[in-house]
């Protein structure tokens, strides 16, 4: 019911007020243009009210400042129309101007809330490119406005600085509007009108500034875009998702990097160059200074920009290796890991003649463990024994000091594998038992070990180790048991005792 009210309301907001800003636009300049043109004014204020009165947004303060700053905008139109039509004074400079300035700075406010409730955490990637973009069309802005302006020789001085601070602030509404647009949250309806109001309301005001330098301002044409901002700054404030106007900030859509954003960026960048070019090729005035300011800005804030891509790049591409690195239930090395490991023990061995000793350890009657305590039971006793065993790792490695190396890897499944390094099998074979006996919720497990030959592969040794596991099984599991020596066994001691020895 009340949405179709809002619906209705709507619609009929936006047929009348682009009708009667038609006819407006259509009227001969004079009087009654001006007291229509301000009627449609007010009647856009009006809805504008009425909109943020009945959905009660929680950006509320921002549509209050764009509001009061059509008000304000408004004022210096009747303002304008006393002195001309009235007073029949040139209302250029006037008090009116004062009002117009104050009316950007408001309208620019308002935008800032939308921003700031828009952007989300971390946003400096929306910020510069805003930044970039802003310093492109601002040097456009002075090229082709502001400087004519400033230096227009027959008018008096605070004219010709009036003249510059238009286009001054109207490079201040571009830049909130780009931010806007790079923010995060959602692109509802009432964004697109707000969007759209700002968007008439530079597009009028170039074509203002830049018709008034060759000619006298006699309406016309360009007050359509600007009734038609006032339009859809109602609009926006009368559709229902302006309530939503922070809706979507926690997605990642605004820092995402987008071919379009590629594109704005890239022609913002080379406005600099791409000015001087013109001005060289046409033989036009040169813009050194402006055009090299800005260039060194732009710089900056290229690199800026890239220096955090790059960063995050290095952070992502980290934690991507960190993530390939381990095992997510047990956070131990995965089995790639343990394979790569295994070679760097191999090359320490050999070349510091050290013994190095494989290990498979393999939980007994597991599947059993599943089906009585159930899967996610399963899971954290993977968790919490893997904990266990490298804590007593730790502790025995304490124990020996330095010169031995070990690291315990999941290798799949219930199935975990040992490198030691500096342990000969007397040492391996204790260090698995140590972990046996730290295994949690009276948890056992059966494991094999292997002292690597110094010649055979890393298959060839896992595979006596996993001989040595399955003897260890038929064995009555529980156990620990020791491969077979392998081919070659120079340098290395055969141990006596063993907790059980195979082959
Ligand atoms: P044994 O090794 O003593 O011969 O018996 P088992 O039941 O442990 O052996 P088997 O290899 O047949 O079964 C291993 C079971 O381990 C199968 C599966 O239910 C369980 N398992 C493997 N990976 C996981 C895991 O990531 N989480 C849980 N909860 N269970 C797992
Ligand atoms: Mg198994
Ligand atoms: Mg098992």
């Amino acid at each position: 019911m009340s949405a179709l009210r809002d619906d209705g309301l709507l619609r009929l907001h936006l047929g009348v007020g682009v009708v009667l800003s038609s006819v407006c636009v259509l009227m001969p300049a004079g009087l009654a243009h001006d007291v229509l043109y301000t009627a449609i004014t007010f009647g856009c204020i009006g809805m504008m009210v009425v909109g943020i009165r009945r959905h009660r947004p929680p950006t509320a303060r921002g549509w209050w400042l764009v509001t009061v700053g059509v008000v304000v905008w408004a004022a210096a139109d009747v303002l304008w129309a006393v002195y001309t039509w009235i007073l029949h004074i040139s209302p250029f400079p006037s008090p009116a101007d004062a009002l117009y300035l104050t009316s950007y700075v408001l309208i620019a406010s308002g935008f800032w809330c939308f921003v700031r409730a828009r952007r989300g955490e971390r946003d400096r990637e929306g910020f510069i490119d805003s930044a970039i973009f802003t310093v492109g069309a601002g040097l456009i802005s002075w090229v082709v406005l502001m400087r004519p302006g400033l230096e227009a020789a027959e008018e008096t001085m605070s004219e010709r600085v009036l003249a510059a601070a238009y286009p001054l602030s109207d490079v201040l509404l571009l830049a909130l509007l780009v931010r806007l647009l790079t923010t995060k949250g959602a692109r509802s309806a009432s964004f697109r009108w707000l969007v759209a109001g700002n968007s008439l309301l530079l597009l009028a005001d170039c074509a203002y500034q830049y018709t008034s330098m060759t000619e006298v301002y006699t309406g016309g044409a360009i007050t359509l875009p600007w009734l038609l901002s006032y339009v859809c700054f109602a609009a926006a404030a009368l559709h229902p998702s302006m309530r939503h106007l922070t809706d979507g900030t926690t997605s990642d859509r605004g820092t995402r990097f987008t071919s379009s954003r590629l594109v704005a960026l890239t022609l913002a960048s080379l406005v600099a160059p791409g000015t001087l070019l013109l001005q060289l090729a046409f033989g036009l005035r040169q813009a050194a200074w402006a055009v090299a300011l800005s260039s060194v800005v732009l710089f900056l804030l290229v690199v800026w920009r890239m220096s955090g891509l790059l960063r995050r790049l290095d952070a992502q591409t980290a934690k991507l290796a960190d993530l390939a690195r381990t095992d997510a239930l047990t956070g131990l090395p995965n089995r790639r890991t343990s394979d790569a490991e295994l070679e760097r023990m191999q090359t320490r061995a050999r070349t510091e003649g050290l013994p190095l000793c494989v290990s498979i350890l393999d939980l007994d009657r597991f599947k059993a463990f599943n089906d009585t305590y159930g899967h996610q039971a399963g899971d954290s006793l993977l968790v919490t024994a893997a904990a266990a065993w490298r804590e007593q790792m730790q502790a025995e490695r304490a124990d020996v000091g330095e010169g031995r190396a070990a690291m315990l890897g999941r290798w799949g499944g219930e199935e975990f594998v040992l490198l030691a390094l500096g342990h000969d099998l007397t040492a391996a074979a204790a260090l698995v038992d140590s972990m046996r006996a730290v295994t949690p919720a009276g948890q056992t497990f059966s494991a094999g070990v292997a002292q690597w030959d110094g010649l055979e592969s890393a298959e060839a040794v896992f595979s006596r180790a996993d001989q040595a596991l399955y003897e260890a099984k038929d064995g009555g599991r529980d156990r620990v048991c020791l491969a077979a020596p392998g081919m070659v066994m120079e340098a290395v001691e055969v141990p006596g005792n063993a907790t059980a020895e195979s082959g």
